[in-house]
């Protein structure tokens, strides 16, 4: 019954989580069966199953739920016979695994190559650059330093230049890490005092590729290790490649010598994707994924995620997922169906200012009337502006306008509202939370 939609829940999920840890414990996972009210799994011991209750347990069912609108009951059973794709789980002395995946190959996702790696004017030099790179590591820039906004395909990036080299270079010693791990390594050598085997191990690589290595910003002990490994590899001519959310001199919390260092080399940004970059992606996965989707349906999916490539792709999932389950034809009306909780209100209906308004102005407990007036006192002007900034950012209503709705003010203080209410948004995770709440208020109410 819901075989498809167990194969979606996955697939959003190694959106989410590290291959690494994908890879270690939820390929464990075989599907079984399922009913209308449950998914029964089966993992291969009772250790696996226990690790995945309790750190997987919860997004699995968040997901599941989520695809299927209702709640649907994971049931995990043991069963020995189904196989293990993987040589060596940490901790499970004595298991019986069997051996298929080479462990040399296994930290790197095998989707994430550069055959299936869209290149467009967002990410060109950054791709060319990863290639010319992985096809002679160490000849070209050292480091080679990639930035870019979050599910741009820097991880992807990494992968391919790292499934390229164990292709091609079978001798060499390939570390992949990323920073936060690169951290938790360092302290546990400390406390165990290996430090000695810890330091041996990153400067004795041939080729070191650390992911989000901004992770490791005001980590002293850590930066202080990373620059000590960076000069000795980089004087034996190694490469190295780091990814990062921003370029380094961003990278605030820094120490300043790394900081230089990191632009050494070669540095390159991913820029979000444009219009037919975005198309030319969906249309990659719909292939991978052997669906037929119609034009149409690319150009709706294209033209609402506009700005991370991972949201792109967990669209199409959810899509696909809420087309199974509804077996109707797949068009827009039903597009529009499944993703409307993720895109922004003005493209699936009109949204009036007087709906924000109201909504806004209940969350607060103030009238609708102070809401439209021209009053400053404090408890009244947070959620006006509040109001004008959702306003903003999802009808399609200009700053005059809005200024024009809310007590006739002027559209350089629409602006201002609207600025420091985006400030607050991205830095103030309660607020936040409390404007997300808001949101979706509005929009159950369409
Ligand atoms: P980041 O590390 O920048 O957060 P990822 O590399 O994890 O982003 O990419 C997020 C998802 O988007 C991955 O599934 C990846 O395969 C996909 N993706 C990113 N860029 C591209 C691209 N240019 N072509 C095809 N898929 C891409
Ligand atoms: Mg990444």
């Amino acid at each position: 019954m819901y075989t498809s939609i167990w194969k979606e829940t996955l697939n959003l999920i190694s959106l989410e989580v590290s291959y690494q840890e994908y890879n270690t414990w939820l390929s464990q996972i075989h599907y079984l069966s399922s009913d209308d009210k449950s998914i029964t799994v089966a993992v291969p011991s009772k250790l696996i199953k226990d690790i995945i209750t309790e750190r997987y347990l919860k997004l699995i069912n968040d997901k599941i739920n989520n695809l299927v609108g209702k709640k649907i009951k994971l049931i995990i059973s043991v069963n020995s016979s189904v196989s293990s794709k993987i040589t060596s789980i940490p901790g499970t002395k004595g298991n019986k695994i069997t051996k298929k995946i080479n462990p040399r190959q296994s930290m790197f996702n095998p989707k994430y190559i550069f055959d299936k790696f869209v290149v467009g004017g967002s990410n060109d030099l950054a791709a060319a650059a990863a290639k010319k790179i992985a096809e002679n590591p160490g000849k070209y820039w050292n480091p080679f330093f990639v930035y870019g906004g979050v599910g741009l395909g820097k991880t992807h990036l990494l992968h391919a230049i790292g499934q390229t080299i164990i292709d091609m270079f079978l001798e060499m010693k390939i570390l992949y890490i990323t920073g936060e791990s690169f951290i938790n390594d360092y302290i546990t050598s400390i406390q165990k005092g290996t430090m000695n085997s810890f330091r041996i191990k990153y400067r004795k690589a041939d080729l070191l590729l650390i992911d989000d290595v901004h992770s490791i910003q005001g980590k002293e002990g850590t930066m202080e290790e990373l620059f000590h490994t960076f000069n000795t590899l980089y004087a034996a001519k190694k490469q190295m490649v780091f990814t990062s959310d921003r370029p380094p001199k961003e990278l605030k919390k820094l120490e300043d010598r790394l900081r230089s260092r990191f632009e050494w080399g070669l540095t390159a940004d991913i820029q979000p994707p444009n219009f037919e970059m975005r198309e030319s992606i969906l249309r990659q996965k719909i292939q991978e994924e052997k669906y037929t989707v119609p034009e149409k349906v690319i150009r709706f999916i294209a033209e609402n995620f506009t700005w991370n490539i991972r949201e792109l792709e967990s669209a199409l999932y959810k899509l696909f997922a809420y087309h199974d389950l509804v077996h109707e034809e797949l068009n827009i009306d039903l597009a529009k169906r499944a993703l409307k909780d993720m895109i922004s209100i003005k493209s699936i209906e009109d949204i009036s200012i007087d709906l924000i308004q109201k909504k806004v102005a209940n969350a607060f407990n103030i009238s609708f009337s102070d809401m439209k007036s021209k009053k400053r006192t404090k408890n009244i002007a947070l959620p006006r502006q509040i109001a004008m900034y959702i306003v903003r950012n999802f009808t399609d209503y200009s700053t005059t306008e809005i200024g024009n709705e809310f007590g006739g003010k002027d559209h350089s203080t629409v602006i201002h509202a609207v600025t420091k209410i985006g400030n607050k948004y991205e830095n103030d995770e309660m607020f936040k939370s409390r404007v997300d709440r808001i949101i979706k208020e509005i929009k159950q109410n369409l």
